[in-house]
């Protein structure tokens, strides 16, 4: 089954919005297999964001990123890695669709509270980058619940 990595990033957490976050995934019937509060170190944090080193912003955004803990989640289901992005909105708040939760939550786009993975080839990166010991794979009984 799809998995998808999913960051609260620190204006999430410090805002308090991990549990409203964690229910619009579980409510839609995504499973949690894996989550951790994380304070990340700056070189773990430029290795996440590797791909973006050369933009004008990275300083800026690795700064943020390690402004305050993270939460750090693996969420698994049925197409995840793009419905997970929908369900989060367009990188820029301003630009994000009401209801979601970059629509709903936040304002700019050096604030937007979430990190969700783009595409299935960077969602197994970022997995074996953050949950590298393995543990999000064991088997959620919600299953015949959710699918037919
Ligand atoms: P997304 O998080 O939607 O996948 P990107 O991967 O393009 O977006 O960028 C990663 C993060 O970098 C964004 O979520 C945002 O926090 C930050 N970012 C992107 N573009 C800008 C920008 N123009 N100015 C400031 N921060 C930016
Ligand atoms: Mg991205």
């Amino acid at each position: 089954m799809e998995q998808t990595f999913i960051m609260i990033k620190p204006d999430g957490v410090q805002r308090g919005l991990v549990g409203e976050i964690i229910k619009i995934f579980e409510q839609k019937g995504f499973y949690l297999k894996g989550m951790k509060l994380v304070n990340v170190e700056r070189p773990f944090a430029e290795k996440h964001y590797e791909d973006l080193s050369s933009k004008p912003f990275f300083e800026g955004l690795v700064e943020y990123i390690i402004s305050g803990p993270v939460v750090a989640m693996v969420w698994e289901g049925k197409n995840v890695v793009a419905t997970g992005r929908k369900i989060i909105g367009s990188t820029n708040p301003s630009a994000s669709d009401p209801g979601t939760i970059r629509g709903s939550f936040a304002v700019e786009i050096g604030r937007n509270v979430i990190h969700g993975s783009d595409s299935v080839e960077s969602a197994k990166k970022e997995i074996a980058l953050w949950f590298h010991d393995g543990t999000v794979n064991w088997h959620s009984s919600l299953h015949p619940w959710i699918y037919e």
